[in-house]
């Protein structure tokens, strides 16, 4: 299996504090991993490390077999790297089809095909073909994911790295986001997810490791971390 992302002891800190104190995993091509655990674990000082957003103190990410270290944002996205942050961080004074033309900046393959997955994104998220020409910050939480999600695709990634999708969403829209980040993957995207919500993820992804205080705890199978004990009683409230 090839791997597409390999971390190997990475340590972040902001100034003294250590966020990250050596965590160490790995995402083939094709697999949905998540990283999850509670809050200030870690997860999303992960994700921003490996977005170029924040530089480790130590230890190693490959991406797709070649080293990265800090390298900007706009040049992990070339490389097929996209990050669908907390909040979202869409362009909400552009229309919805502005911003998935914007998720499409980086490619060359021509308008034909840009157009052509504009329309996929629509038939899997019709609610944004409906308003396909209303601006994205007028639009309601859910819809708003919706978008990021399609825009970071737009870029044909070969990692999608989601933070908290389910944040601030009512409990039916996430479940509606979450069908679809499930067939959008079936169509060939590989998936890194920070869930703050523990279930939703390991129902969702085939591996999984859980971070606690900027360390990896436990790793596995979904399934079997669903029926760990551990699991159950620290992050799944049973
Ligand atoms: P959450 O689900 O609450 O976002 P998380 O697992 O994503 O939690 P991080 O945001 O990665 O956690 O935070 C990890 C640790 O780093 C926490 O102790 C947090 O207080 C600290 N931290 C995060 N951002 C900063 C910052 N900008 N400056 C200082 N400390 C920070």
């Amino acid at each position: 299996m090839k791997q597409i992302l390999e971390v190997e002891n990475l340590q972040v800190a902001y100034g003294a504090i250590k966020a990250l104190k050596g965590i160490s995993f790995r995402v083939a091509e094709g697999e949905m991993v998540a990283l999850i655990g509670a809050n200030g674990a870690g997860k999303t000082t992960t994700l921003k490390t490996l977005a170029g957003m924040l530089s480790p103190a130590s230890g190693q990410i490959r991406f797709d077999g070649k080293l990265h270290s800090g390298i900007k944002n706009y040049d992990l996205i070339r490389e097929g790297l996209a990050l669908v942050p907390e909040g979202r961080g869409i362009f909400s004074k552009l229309t919805v089809m502005e911003n998935l033309e914007m998720g499409a900046f980086s490619r060359t393959d021509g308008k034909d095909a840009i157009g052509a997955d504009i329309d996929r994104m629509f038939a899997v998220f019709p609610r944004l073909k409906e308003r396909a020409f209303q601006l994205a910050g007028t639009m309601s939480g859910g819809e708003q994911q919706m978008l990021a999600i399609s825009r970071a695709l737009m870029g044909k990634p070969k990692l999608l790295l989601l933070d908290e999708p389910s944040m601030g969403l009512a409990p039916i829209i996430v479940q509606k986001i979450f069908e679809t980040i499930r067939e959008v993957v079936k169509g060939g995207v590989t998936l890194l997810l920070v869930e703050q919500n523990a279930k939703l993820a390991l129902q969702t992804c085939q591996r999984a490791y859980v971070i606690d205080g900027g360390r990896i705890a436990l790793e596995g199978d979904a399934k079997d971390l669903l029926h760990n004990e551990q699991v159950q009683k620290a992050y799944l409230g049973e």
